[in-house]
């Protein structure tokens, strides 16, 4: 079977700005699949040529194995979920749900609308209006309305990006949750490494129209195969010309270990960071577990790490 969707050197130049460089991407069927890239790569354009919003310069997008080049969105069996939801203020949560599949004429309305609306939570607040429904409930609305016309691939543009950070969270693991019972491809596109990491089974990281590296999560982060990628994931240390994760120094007032001094410390609720100034001249950071012994600034400390957690970059 073809993968569900796929991108063959796709490629989206705008006058004077070359939004997509040169894309190719195989999404297999039923995956939670993320383009992740900072604001500007590329990544908003890249699921507008697959929606049919946008034509590209060259290259193909498949779907189920067939070019949709030619086809207009309404032809495509994609559906987006916006940023900023674009559902319509004046009607009904349910009448919002049930408008693509009325434009449709597909049978079994009723049904479909009342398992997308229970699969999505929102059982009892069908009546209400966007206006009457809190920001995560607005989410919902939007993600029921694209769920119930059973999509091949669900297409997400920043879906969490409206929301206060606790329910991001909270909605992150809901959404895979979501998908994993709904068995839809999704396609996800965010600027937050987070997100990414925790729901994608694989992942596309961009910059600047091309994607630097795919893979699973622990691939991209704990193998990252270029430096833009080991940066964009997390933080990464350069001691003495290795490549090394805040987490994976060890911070001792015994030897052995590079020498450093401590320049801050910084408690950030579930851990603790260790600004460092190595006697190298090279700053570091470390970050250490709550519970772990506590450094003060101007402290000589010795600073340490096993080889095997060393990224090896290009
Ligand atoms: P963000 O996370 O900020 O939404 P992005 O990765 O989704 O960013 P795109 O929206 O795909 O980025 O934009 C990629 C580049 O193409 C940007 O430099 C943008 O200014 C440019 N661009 C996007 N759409 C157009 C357009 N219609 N005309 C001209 N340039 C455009």
């Amino acid at each position: 079977m073809p993968p569900i969707l796929e991108l063959r050197n796709l490629v989206k130049h705008f006058p004077g700005q070359q939004a997509v460089r040169s894309i190719s991407l195989s999404i297999p069927r039923g995956a939670f699949f993320s383009l992740l890239g900072p604001s500007g790569c590329g990544k908003t354009t890249t699921l507008r040529l697959i929606a049919g919003f946008e034509q590209p310069t060259s290259g193909d997008v498949l779907l189920n194995g067939e070019p949709v080049n030619h086809h207009p969105p309404y032809e495509r069996n994609v559906s987006t979920v916006f940023q900023n939801y674009a559902l319509f203020p004046h009607l009904t949560a349910r009448a919002n749900i049930e408008f693509g599949l009325k434009r449709h004429r597909v049978p079994e309305i009723e049904r479909r609308v009342r398992e997308a609306v229970a699969l999505v939570g929102l059982t009892g607040k069908e009546e209400r209006r966007p206006a009457q429904l809190s920001g995560g409930e607005r989410q919902r609305v939007a993600l029921a309305r694209s769920l119930v016309l059973q999509p091949d691939v669900l297409l997400l543009d920043e879906p969490l990006a409206a929301l206060d950070p606790k329910l991001r969270k909270q909605m992150r693991l809901e959404l895979k949750a979501l998908q994993r019972q709904a068995g839809i491809t999704f396609l996800l596109v965010t600027h937050d490494q987070e997100e990414a990491l925790s729901m994608s089974d694989q992942l596309a990281v961009m910059n600047e129209g091309l994607i630097e590296q795919t893979g699973t999560p622990e691939d991209v982060y704990l193998r990252p195969r270029t430096r833009f990628v080991a940066g964009f994931l997390g933080a990464v240390n350069w001691i003495a010309g290795a490549a090394i994760r805040p987490e994976c120094l060890t911070v001792s007032r015994e030897a052995p270990g590079l020498t450093a001094t401590v320049t801050a410390t910084v408690f950030l609720g579930d851990c603790v960071q260790i600004l460092l100034r190595l006697s190298t001249g090279e700053t570091a950071v470390a970050q250490l577990p709550r519970a772990a012994v506590r450094f003060q600034a101007g402290e000589t400390v010795h600073v340490s790490w096993n080889p095997a957690d060393e990224l090896s970059l290009p």
